[in-house]
C-alpha cells in the first residue's frame, strides 16, 4: 500500500481537479490516502422493510414504485421541494428532497416506465400524518441484478461540502477496482493463518464494502492489527544501540540506594529502593537503557531520579533531567541540589526564562563537566547546550512531551540511556504500542503516613461553605490552592478565570489572608517570586491555572479547590489533587462543578470514588482516546485510523509478538519471512519523517 502513497488521487477514475481539491480538504492526497479513508460509520441495510413497517425516527430500506412526482417552491426562502410518492402495493410514502430540482425528471421517468426503485432513508411523519422519507439514497432496480444498497452493510465515509458520502463511496470503489491488484501483503501467509487474519486485499475491500457485519469485523481486525504492528515497529526502530557503561560500574549498582539513603532526610520506601536497584543494574548492563518509571503522584520518583544520577556520576557521566514547566524544572533543580549537594555534586538549571548571565555560567559548567546534573525545560534540547559526557537523560512527566522531543534529548546521550517518568500510569495497550521500546519500573507504594486525598464534589451554590472550610485550615497555619480553568475571562464564556477569582478571593472570601496569583502567561520572574513566597509560607492561598498541575511539591498546602472542575480531564484532575496531601497531614480536594453532561458527572464521581491512578488512567483513555492524552498527533508516529488503544488490547498483544520477532536481529544474510515487513516499516518511517517536516 505504501507504493500508492506516491500515486496522486487524481489518477483514480472520476477524480478531476475539482474533486481532487475537495478530497484535499479531507486530507486525501494520494490513492493510499483514499484507500485508507475508512468509513466513519456503517448503515446496516441487511433488512428490507415493507412501507407499512416504516417507523418514524428510524432509518430504513424498502422497495416500491413511483406513483406521482410533485415539485414546488416552498416557504419564504423559495427552496425547491420535490415530493415523490412511492407505493409497494399496500402502503405509500413520500420521498422528500430539498433543493435538488435535477431529480424531478429522473423520478418522472421512473414513474413513466413503472420500474421499481429501492430507497434507503430516514423516516418521519408529517404534520398531516403522512409518512415522509428524508435524505434518501435511491436507485432504480436493474432487472435480475442484486441491489447495490439493500442486503448490505453500507459504509458512510466522512464527507465534506460538495462531496457527498455516496459520491465518496463511488470514488473509493473505483480506487479499489483500479488499484487493489497492485496491493501486496507484507505479513507472511503463515502468520496470517496462525492468528486467523484475512489478507490485506480482502480487508481493504471489506472495510469499504462489507458483505455483512461478520465480514466487516474481520476486516477491522486485520487492519487494526496492521496499524498496531507498524506503530510498534516504528517506535522500536527509533532505538539504536550506543556505547555501554564499563562493567566496573556494575559492582556499585546495589550500593547506589544505600548512598542515596545517606543523603536524604527520610527513609527510602521499599519501592524506591527496588526501583533504584533495578534501574542502576540496567544502566550498568550492556546496551542502552530504555525505561519508564511510573508511580502515582507523591510516590517519590524524584528521589529515584536522584539515585540514578548519583550512580551515573560514580560511573563518570553527567545526567540531564527535563521537565515540562519552568516551575517544575526549578523545583527539581532545588531538590536535587539539596540531595546531591551533600555529596559535593553540582546541579545547574537551564530554562528559557533565565537571565543571560546565569545561563552562560550554567552552559559553561555543563560543557566543561563541572556540573554533574543539568535540570531544565525543553531549553535543554537547544544546540548550544552541549555536555561534556552525558550518560543519562531523564524526562519527567513525559506525557507532556512528544516522541520527537524524547528522541532529541536522547540524541545528546553518548550511552543512549533514557528514563522517562510519569505519574499518569500508561494503560497496558499503550505501554505495548507507543512505548514498545520501554521496560517498565513501577513504584507501587507511597511514603508512609500519607492518607489519601479526600475528594468532595460540591455545587457552585455551596461555595460559601467550601470557603469557610478552607479558612478553618488556613487558621491552623495550612495553605491552599485554588485552581481555575483559564487565565482571563472571555466574552463568550462564564468559566472561572484565575484573574477574576484572584480578585474575588483577595477582596471577599479571603480578605484577611495573603492571596497570590500564578499563571503561565506571567514573566518567569513573577512566577518564581510568587512560588517562593508560597513555598516559604508567605502566601496563604495560591490562585492558579494548571501550571501547578505537574510535580509541584509543597507539603504544607493541604487543600485544593478546583473551580469548574468539569472543564478538566480525568487524569489531569488526579494530577492536580496530587498537589495536596503530600505531607503527613490529611489532604482535601474540593471539585466545584455543575456539570452539564452525564459523562462529566461520571468523571467527577470516579474521582470521588477512587484514588487509584491506574484505574483513572484506563478510564481517561477510554473517554478521551490516546491522541489527546499522549500527544499522538504531534508525536511523529503513524496515525491510528481504526485501532482503539483502549479496546484493542488483545490484538496489541498479538501484534507485539510479531513486532518482537521482526525486530530480532537477523542471523547471517539469509533473507527471512519478515523482509517485506521490515522494508515497509522503513518506508513508512521515512514518510512520517517527511510528513512532519512538511508541517
Ligand atoms: P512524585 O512521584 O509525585 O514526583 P516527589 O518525588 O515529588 O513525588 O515526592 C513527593 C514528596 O514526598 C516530596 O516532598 C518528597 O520529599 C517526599 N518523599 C519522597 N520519598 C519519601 C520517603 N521515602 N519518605 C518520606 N517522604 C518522601
Ligand atoms: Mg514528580
Amino acid at each position: 500500500m505504501h507504493t500508492l502513497v506516491d500515486v496522486p488521487v487524481s489518477s483514480v477514475r472520476g477524480v478531476g481537479p475539482a474533486v481532487a481539491k475537495l478530497l484535499a480538504k479531507l486530507r486525501v492526497h494520494s490513492v493510499s490516502d483514499l484507500l485508507q479513508h475508512y468509513p466513519r460509520a456503517y448503515d446496516d441495510r441487511t433488512q428490507l422493510s415493507r412501507i407499512a413497517e416504516l417507523r418514524s425516527g428510524q432509518a430504513a430500506s424498502f422497495r416500491g414504485t413511483v406513483r406521482t412526482v410533485d415539485e414546488r417552491k416552498g416557504g419564504r426562502s423559495g427552496i425547491h421541494i420535490l415530493r415523490v410518492m412511492v407505493e409497494d402495493g399496500q402502503t405509500e410514502a413520500d420521498l422528500v428532497f430539498f433543493g435538488q430540482p435535477f431529480l424531478g425528471p429522473r423520478f418522472a421517468a421512473c414513474s413513466r416506465d413503472g420500474k421499481p426503485i429501492e430507497v434507503h432513508g430516514h423516516v418521519q411523519r408529517s404534520r398531516f400524518g403522512r409518512l415522509e422519507v428524508m435524505r434518501s439514497e435511491w436507485s432504480v432496480l436493474p432487472a435480475g441484478l442484486d441491489s447495490p444498497y439493500v442486503g448490505s452493510v453500507m459504509p458512510v465515509h466522512r464527507s465534506t461540502d460538495g462531496l457527498s458520502a455516496s459520491r465518496l463511496r463511488t470514488l473509493v470503489r473505483s480506487a479499489l477496482d483500479q488499484y487493489l491488484p497492485a496491493v501486496t501483503d507484507p505479513i507472511p501467509a503463515s502468520v496470517l493463518g496462525e492468528i486467523e487474519l484475512i489478507s490485506r486485499h480482502e480487508a481493504l475491500r471489506a472495510i469499504h464494502c462489507p458483505s455483512g457485519l461478520d465480514h466487516l469485523a474481520q476486516a477491522r481486525r486485520r487492519l487494526v492489527f496492521e496499524e498496531l504492528l507498524f506503530l510498534m515497529l516504528s517506535v522500536q526502530q527509533q532505538v539504536s544501540p550506543r556505547q555501554s557503561i564499563p562493567d566496573a560500574a556494575s559492582g556499585i549498582a546495589g550500593g547506589a540506594a544505600d548512598e542515596l539513603q545517606a543523603l536524604v532526610p527520610y527513609r527510602l520506601t521499599d519501592g524506591q529502593r527496588q526501583a533504584i536497584i533495578e534501574i542502576c543494574t540496567d544502566l550498568a548492563a550492556a546496551g542502552p537503557t530504555s525505561r519508564l518509571l511510573q508511580g502515582d503522584v507523591g510516590s517519590g520518583k524524584t528521589a529515584v531520579a536522584a539515585g540514578a544520577a548519583l550512580f551515573m556520576t560514580k560511573a563518570g557521566y553527567q545526567t540531564a533531567l527535563m521537565a515540562p514547566t519552568e516551575l517544575l524544572a526549578e523545583q527539581h533543580s532545588a531538590t536535587l541540589a539539596e540531595i546531591l549537594g551533600e555529596a559535593g555534586l553540582q546541579v545547574v538549571c537551564l530554562t528559557g526564562g533565565m537571565p543571560a548571565m546565569a545561563r552562560k555560567a550554567a552552559l559553561d559548567d555543563v560543557r566543561s563537566g563541572k556540573a554533574a546534573v543539568a535540570v531544565g525545560t525543553h531549553a535543554l534540547l537547544e544546540d548550544r547546550v552541549t555536555f561534556q559526557n552525558l550518560g543519562l537523560a531523564l524526562v519527567d512527566e513525559q506525557h507532556r512531551f512528544g516522541v520527537e522531543q524524547r528522541s532529541a534529548l536522547r540524541a545528546k546521550v553518548v550511552t543512549g540511556n533514557l528514563i522517562v517518568m510519569t505519574a499518569t500510569p500508561i494503560p497496558r495497550t499503550l505501554a505495548m504500542t507507543l512505548y514498545a521500546d520501554l521496560v517498565v519500573t513501577s513504584l507501587r507504594d507511597q511514603p508512609p503516613g500519607r492518607s489519601p486525598v479526600r475528594t468532595h464534589w460540591k455545587r457552585a451554590a455551596q461555595r460559601p461553605e467550601v470557603y469557610a472550610g478552607v479558612r478553618k485550615l488556613l487558621d491552623k497555619g495550612r495553605q491552599a490552592f485554588v485552581v481555575c480553568p483559564v487565565i482571563e475571562q472571555s466574552d463568550q464564556s462564564v468559566t472561572a478565570s484565575a484573574k477574576q477569582v484572584f480578585e474575588a478571593m483577595s477582596e471577599h472570601h479571603f480578605g484577611s489572608y495573603r492571596v497570590g496569583l500564578l499563571h503561565g502567561a506571567q514573566p518567569s520572574e513573577a512566577k518564581r517570586d510568587v512560588m517562593s513566597k508560597f513555598r516559604a509560607g508567605d502566601v496563604d492561598v495560591l490562585v492558579s491555572t494548571t501550571v501547578i498541575e505537574v510535580g509541584v511539591d509543597i507539603p504544607n498546602a493541604v487543600v485544593m479547590v478546583v473551580e469548574d472542575a468539569d472543564r478538566f480531564g480525568l487524569a489531569q484532575l488526579h494530577q492536580l489533587r496530587g498537589r495536596v496531601g503530600r505531607g503527613v497531614a490529611a489532604g482535601y480536594c474540593v471539585l466545584i462543578s455543575d456539570p452539564s453532561t452525564v459523562e462529566a458527572e461520571a468523571r467527577l464521581r470516579t474521582l470521588v470514588e477512587t484514588s487509584d491512578g491506574y484505574r483513572i488512567a484506563e478510564e481517561d483513555l477510554r473517554i478521551r482516546g490516546p491522541g489527546e492524552l499522549y500527544g499522538l498527533r504531534q508525536s511523529g508516529v503513524p496515525e491510528l485510523r481504526l485501532a482503539d488503544l483502549a479496546a484493542d488490547g488483545g490484538l496489541a498483544t498479538l501484534a507485539r509478538q510479531l513486532a518482537d520477532d521482526v525486530m530480532r536481529p537477523v542471523k547471517g544474510s539469509q533473507p527471512d519471512d519478515y523482509q517485506a515487513l521490515r522494508h515497509e516499516a522503513a518506508l513508512r518511517q521515512a514518510q512520517v519523517a517527511k510528513g512532519s517536516m512538511d508541517d
